[in-house]
């Protein structure tokens, strides 16, 4: 049996090794240019009521509504332009990029859109990611979305 994710929380995503993946974008509201994280996962199983309803394997972790203490103090850690905020476009409080020039609120439909930074189309696109290790395994409330290239992140990814 897997211990609960957090006291008053028994579904969610579980992975024993993450990392953050640094790209840039131009934010949608000022056209500057602003770093942004997405969190990769190595692998991850899927959990409701402790019982696993999914595994997969090399992804991004999107629209993240809990991290465990952990991996929440290393992801702000890191990319502190990353705050919970309430989009109306997808009707949930996530971690969200904020431009770090204006503060406008940058939604996971447009960092993770095909014209953004975690849309590689060869590996000198995907080499321009940087990958800083996580620590330990991670556990979260998010929406997995898994890609070939995801999987290779660690061969080719610039490492910190
Ligand atoms: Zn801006």
């Amino acid at each position: 049996m897997n211990e609960p994710i957090s006291q008053d929380i028994d579904a969610g995503l579980r992975a024993p090794r993450y990392g953050l993946l640094i790209g840039k974008t131009t934010c949608h509201y000022c056209r500057a240019e602003m770093p942004t994280a997405a969190v990769w996962v190595a692998s991850f199983a899927e959990f409701e009521e402790g019982d696993v309803i999914g595994k997969g394997e090399g992804a991004l972790l999107r629209y993240i509504e809990h991290l465990d203490a952990t991996a929440a103090a290393f992801v702000l850690g890191h990319a502190p332009w990353m705050r919970l905020a309430f989009t109306r476009t997808s009707g949930q409080t996530y971690y969200a990029h904020h431009c770090t020039t204006c503060g406008a609120l940058q939604g996971d439909h447009y960092v993770f859109s095909p014209d953004g930074p975690y849309w590689p189309q060869d590996d000198v696109a995907l080499a321009r990611l940087r990958l800083i290790d996580g620590m330990g395994a991670l556990a979260a409330i998010a929406s997995p979305a898994e890609s070939g290239w995801m999987r290779r992140v660690v061969d080719v990814c610039t490492r910190e």
